[in-house]
């Protein structure tokens, strides 16, 4: 697998080098070069494999120049305790349930395949490897129980304080071992501006081997065009009709690999980029103008993100043609109080539980189809990126209900967090880093 930075087409790495760099040196973000296509014909092949065998199809189109076939099979062996689950609410709906993995949230895709592909490469490292992670809930937990015991590999996560859940919190300070945990006194936007000074800082990375876990990294993306494949195919097979797919965003990573599923031929008709108060993508399309800010909170916080960095991915995939943009994609905004409203009334109409993520994608394919009546009966999937457990008390408030939590996380929660609090400024990242 080739693949170009964003900012310089001209410079080509490999899959391994993409994934160890993260970012490229040019600050740009890595591209496939090509998308293997996908014909007719082999997609009615598809349609009888189940989520493994589907993602090995598919991982192998990628990268069966640089894994064998026998280290990949042993990548998603094990990657893959878990599959998606296809609910249909109607006739022409589907919840794509992405949450049944460790963590409970659509991240486990991405993460897990990345620890065992980095765990097959790095065999041949003599040296440490550091990945930085800066998340605002969901990324760190999935990357924490991904790479948790992994040897030669340490995570440092960086998360704004007081600014994730405390269930979420403790999925990821509570693992110990090869998994730190760091405090910033900041938002999620200056953990994720640490992580890239520290990339960009020349003589630290001399000193200490950093390499990012973000959805900046090539190697989750990859396996989360997985289930886009295994979803769209099955829904296609059944209905014979292209389809509506709704992707609940805030870094736009999860999106992304949508559109790198459609790059290879998948029946997609538009994506739905769903996403909170957080509208700058909302506003680009409206305008045509691109005015990232700080993000601000809401109920959906995993999607809290006021600069998505996969943006210059989508950007670059339609040669930063606005009208190509406009063409694949509809977005939307959702604010808090429509959230709860649409947990209210899918539960009502369907006696189907989903987490403020979810509701934010189920609201806005109902007012895509009202805006575009000739989709009125076009199937949708709606991809469920986080288990209603984990936000139980907004479930319960919502719902008016007593909803338990998972025993997964009820064992978690009676764990003892352990952080490193620090200031948001990089001088003491910087610091910390050089000495460990
Ligand atoms: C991370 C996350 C999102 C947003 O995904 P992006 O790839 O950053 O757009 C949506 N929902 C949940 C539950 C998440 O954890």
């Amino acid at each position: 697998m080739k693949l170009y930075s964003t900012r310089d087409h001209s410079i080509t790495v490999s899959f391994h080098d993409a994934l160890f760099q993260g970012q490229a040196a040019d600050r740009g973000l890595y591209m496939p070069q090509l998308f293997p296509l996908i014909g007719q014909d082999e997609f009615k092949n598809l349609a009888g494999l189940d989520f493994k065998e589907l993602a090995y199809t598919i991982a192998q189109k990628y990268l069966a120049d640089e894994i064998s076939s026998t280290g990949l099979e042993n990548i998603i062996q094990q990657a893959y305790h878990f599959a998606p689950a296809l609910k249909q609410l109607d006739d022409f709906t589907f919840v794509l349930e992405l949450f049944h993995g460790p963590t409970l949230s659509f991240k486990d895709f991405g993460a897990q395949f990345m620890a065992r592909a980095m765990s097959y490469f790095v065999q041949d490292e003599h040296r440490e490897i550091t990945i930085l992670v800066a998340t605002s809930g969901d990324t760190g937990s999935a990357v924490a129980h991904a790479y948790h015991k992994v040897e030669g590999i340490r995570i440092i996560l960086l998360y704004p304080s007081g600014k994730v859940s405390p269930l979420q919190e403790k999925q990821f300070t509570t693992l110990g071992n090869n998994i730190l945990a760091l405090e910033i006194d900041g938002t999620f936007d200056d953990c994720q501006s640490l992580v890239k000074q520290a990339f960009a800082d020349d003589n630290l990375r001399k000193k200490v081997k950093l390499t990012s876990a973000n959805s900046i990294n090539i190697g989750r993306l990859v396996p989360q065009s997985f289930y886009y494949f295994w979803s769209v195919i099955n829904v296609f097979f059944q209905l014979h009709k292209d389809i509506l797919v709704c992707v609940p965003s805030g870094n736009f990573g999860n999106l992304t690999a949508g559109l790198f599923g459609h790059a290879m031929g998948l029946p997609v008709k538009k994506f739905i980029a769903a996403v909170n108060s957080n509208n700058v993508i909302p506003e680009y399309f409206e305008t045509g103008e691109y005015k990232p800010r700080p993000s601000v909170r809401t109920l959906s916080n995993a999607m809290d993100v006021g600069n998505p960095s996969n943006w210059e991915r989508i950007r670059d995939l339609y040669n930063n043609n606005y009208n190509s943009i406009k063409q694949h994609i509809w977005t939307t905004s959702v604010n808090d109080p429509v959230t709860i409203e649409t947990m209210k009334q899918v539960y009502e109409k369907y006696h189907y539980i989903i987490d403020p993520h979810t509701a934010v994608g189920m609201r806005a394919v109902e007012r895509y189809r009202d805006n575009v009546p000739a989709d009125k009966f076009t199937p949708a999937i709606v991809l469920s990126t986080a288990h209603p457990g984990k936000f139980q008390e907004i479930v319960n408030d919502a719902l008016n209900m007593d909803y338990k939590l998972p025993e997964s996380l009820h064992n978690v929660l009676r764990k003892e967090k352990q952080t490193i609090k620090m200031p948001g400024s990089f001088k003491y990242f910087r610091d910390f880093l050089w000495a460990i």
